[in-house]
């Protein structure tokens, strides 16, 4: 299904002084060249990447508008980030569902938005602790799916990154095991939702808690197409190795 593909998820994290050393230690790092890696500032220092980060990367935004530009107080819509030479935007972060109440049918609006607009779209899905224990899991990531996929025809631009949220930040990242069991479960779905066509040529990346000594195990396993990055993407050397997982 595609290039690996290894997205660094830089946060709210960063100042001038940390994004020019992460952005200098970035362009000497080395990767293979099928490897897609994609690196996601804070809007502010979008400009400063896009001008400084090898071509070797893809950048990306952490969210935007879910509309045109226009009069919308505090947001940044897709036109404006291709205007600027990014590529990718990263839409339903757990972060954002949770801490600003994004619901799935507005990450779906979000992304069909940004697709509509020419940006490529890192989609992100994932139960909490509380969902997985009470056998709700399946059942979030299918209202998770569906929010998205009622609402998109073309999928060639989508990316679906598992983030389980209990992995997220915590250090407990899931076991390869339990990361191939969801992603099997993710292209199983896009086969019977969508097409066996989708499913098969869709890029399933996980993320929680991955760093540069567990990150080749969990590469191996069949379902496992790439990594969504949190903490150990704003470390060069772990990130190349990430980059080098597969
Ligand atoms: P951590 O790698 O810090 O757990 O974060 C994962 C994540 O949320 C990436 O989007």
């Amino acid at each position: 299904s595609g290039n690996f593909f290894v997205g660094g998820n830089w946060k709210s994290n960063g100042s001038k002084d940390s994004v020019s050393k992460l952005v200098k230690d970035l362009n000497s790092s080395k990767f293979p060249s099928d490897v897609d890696v994609i690196v996601a500032p804070t809007f502010l220092h979008l400009p400063y990447v896009v001008d400084n980060i090898d071509p070797r990367y893809q950048v990306s935004a952490q969210n935007c508008w879910v509309g045109k530009a226009g009069a919308y107080t505090g947001e940044i819509a897709p036109e404006q980030l291709l205007d600027l030479g990014l590529q990718w935007v990263i839409l339903g972060h757990s972060e954002r569902r949770s801490l600003l109440k994004e619901s799935n049918e507005f990450v779906g609006e979000k992304t069909a938005n940004a697709l509509a607009q020419g940006l490529k779209v890192i989609a992100c899905i994932g139960e909490t602790l509380e969902q997985r224990e009470s056998d709700q899991i399946y059942d979030v990531l299918d209202g998770q799916l569906s929010g998205i996929a009622d609402r998109i025809a073309d999928w060639e631009n989508v990316v679906v990154a598992y983030e389980p949220v209990w992995a997220i930040g915590t250090g407990k990242v899931a076991t390869p095991d339990q990361a191939q069991e969801v992603h099997a479960y993710i292209r199983k779905w896009l086969s019977e939702k969508v097409s066996s066509k989708v499913a098969g040529a869709t890029r399933i990346i996980y993320g929680g808690s991955v760093n540069d000594k567990n990150s080749a195990e969990l590469a191996g396993k069949e379902d496992v197409d790439g990594f969504l990055v949190g903490g150990a993407s704003l470390q060069a050397a772990s990130f190349a190795t990430i980059c080098n997982a597969n």
